[in-house]
C-alpha cells in the first residue's frame, strides 16, 4: 500500500491560515489503513482545526469527508457540493489523491494535509517498511522476491556494495543489507546459481526516468 504520515499541524495551519471554511477530505484506502488519512483522522484534524482557531479567536468553519478512494474520479464528484460550500479542500489522502481533487475541481484551492512517502507493508502495527519504488519492470523472481531497487540504498543489481557487514548496509546498523537477504534465503531456497546470470543495464524509463508514466488499458476502455 501507499503509506503517508499526516504533516505536522504547525504547518496544516499555515496552509489553512487565509481561510475560513475548510472542507477535509480522507481517503477510505492506503492511508486509512496506515492511520494517516481515514475518517478517524479527519475528525481528529477537524477538532485540532477548530480548537486551534479558537485559540486566536477566529473564525472556522470546518466540514468533514472520506471517500472510499480519493483516486477515483467517480468518488472524487460525490463531494462536489461540499466542496462548493467551501474556501479550500485539505485532502488526506496520498499525493494522487490530492491531484485528482485539484484535477476535479479546477477553481479550488485544495492542500496537501499529507506527505506521502513510499509502496510498503506494515510490519507491526505502527511500523511499516518500503518494499517497492514501482520500477515498471519487476525483477522479484531474480532476487528471491526481494527487491534491491527499493531495499538497497545504492540500488545495486548485482550483488552487494564492499560496505555489508553482518548481515546490515553501511548507511546503517539499523537497516538490512538486502543483498545479504536475498543471498541467504537463494541459499534456503537452493537457488544460488541465480546469482551468476549478469543483469543488464537496466532501462529506467519504465520507472519513470522516460517522464510522466502512464498507462493505457484497452481491453478495459469502452
Ligand atoms: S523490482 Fe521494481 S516493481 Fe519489483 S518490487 Fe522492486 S521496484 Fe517494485
Ligand atoms: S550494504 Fe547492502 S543494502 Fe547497503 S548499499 Fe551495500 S549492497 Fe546495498
Amino acid at each position: 500500500m501507499i503509506i503517508a504520515e499526516m504533516k505536522p499541524i504547525e504547518e496544516i495551519l499555515e496552509m489553512v491560515r487565509d481561510y475560513q471554511r475548510i472542507l477535509i477530505v480522507g481517503c477510505k484506502g492506503c492511508v486509512a489503513v496506515c492511520s494517516t488519512g481515514g475518517p478517524k483522522e479527519v475528525s481528529v484534524l477537524g477538532s485540532l482545526l477548530r480548537i486551534a482557531r479558537k485559540k486566536e479567536g477566529r473564525d472556522i468553519v470546518v466540514d468533514e469527508g472520506s471517500l472510499d478512494r480519493q483516486c477515483e474520479p467517480d468518488f472524487v464528484d460525490m463531494i462536489a457540493d461540499k466542496v462548493a460550500g467551501s474556501d479550500a479542500v485539505l485532502s488526506l489522502a496520498c499525493g494522487a489523491g490530492v491531484q485528482l481533487v485539484a484535477e476535479r475541481f479546477p477553481d479550488k484551492v485544495v492542500l496537501p494535509g499529507c506527505n506521502t512517502t513510499f509502496l510498503g507493508v506494515t510490519e507491526e502495527l505502527g511500523v511499516w517498511s518500503e518494499r517497492c519504488a514501482g520500477c515498471g519492470d519487476c525483477i522479484l523472481h531474480k532476487t528471491a522476491g526481494l527487491c534491491p531497487i527499493a531495499r538497497c540504498s545504492k540500488q545495486l543489481l548485482n550483488g552487494p556494495c564492499g560496505g555489508s557487514m553482518n548481515g546490515k548496509c553501511e548507511i546503517s546498523k539499523d537497516v538490512d543489507c538486502v543483498w545479504q537477504l536475498i543471498i541467504d534465503r537463494l541459499g534456503r531456497l537452493d537457488r544460488l546459481e541465480v546469482l551468476e546470470e549478469i543483469f543488464p543495464v537496466k532501462n529506467w524509463s519504465p520507472a519513470g526516468h522516460g517522464g510522466p508514466r502512464k498507462m493505457v488499458r484497452e481491453d478495459l476502455r469502452s
